[in-house]
């Protein structure tokens, strides 16, 4: 399994390298942010798992910055918790009225920090019963990573695998190859957009025979779409 990755927004170097510092340690990866300028500089090369927000921020605060992260199609699904300063109350229901998903107060522990981040981390991929995804008669389950069509099991390589696993979780929306490299490849890699479209007809074919293959669709100049309507 490929190592999570954290974007931080912190414009105290000291806490940001401090906290970089943990969370390298700890396995995660790790990129940084001194604004919201740059965090979302960072956000268009590399998509994080997981980001940690500071409250105050030079060019805009941390809670406006989560608020346009939550209502962005792109950026909704992932998880932020923010870091303050401010223990206040009234604080923490606003951090989290913005879509926040935790609160961290400074000063605190890289440990307690790190039990936060796991805690949300698996709260946004929860390993019960949330596994099993299904549609249109198509089902897959996460835990055995098994693809089936009633009795009938779909064998599909690991990437077509990634990459319907993608589609039934964000069904109905059009992604472009590119945001399909980042978010089923990985950002970091270099894999030219062509690509897609090989895993695209690799797994059309593999659900040809269910006649499920009219599930991805091409919209023409913009890319795919999982969807049980006509296209
Ligand atoms: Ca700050």
């Amino acid at each position: 399994m490929t190592a999570k990755r954290i974007l931080i927004v912190e414009d105290e170097k000291p806490i940001r390298d401090l906290v970089a510092f943990g969370l390298r340690r700890a396995g995660y990866e790790v990129s940084e942010a001194e604004d919201c300028r740059s965090a979302r500089a960072r956000l268009v090369d590399q998509r994080p798992d997981l980001m940690l927000v500071d409250w105050m921020l030079p060019d805009m605060s941390g809670l406006e910055l989560t608020r346009s992260l939550k209502r962005d199609k792109e950026t909704e699904d992932i998880p932020v918790i923010m870091l303050t300063a401010r223990a206040e109350e009234q604080d923490k229901v606003g951090g989290l009225e913005g879509g926040a998903d935790d609160y961290v107060t400074k000063p605190f522990s890289p440990r307690e920090l790190l039990a936060r981040i796991q805690a949300v981390m698996r709260r946004a991929s929860p390993a019960g019963g949330e596994d099993v995804l299904e549609f249109e008669g198509l089902r897959l389950d996460d835990s055995s990573h098994r693809v089936t069509v009633g009795e009938a099991e779909v064998a599909l390589g690991p990437t077509e695998y990634r990459l319907l696993h993608f589609f039934m979780t964000h069904a109905e929306r059009v992604f472009g190859r590119g945001q399909l490299l980042d978010r089923v490849w990985g950002g970091n890699t270099y894999v030219e957009e062509r690509t897609v479209d090989v895993h695209i007809r690799r797994l059309r074919k593999a659900l040809e025979p269910y006649a499920l293959d009219r599930l991805i669709q091409t919209v023409r100049g913009s890319g795919y779409r999982f969807s049980a309507r006509e296209g």
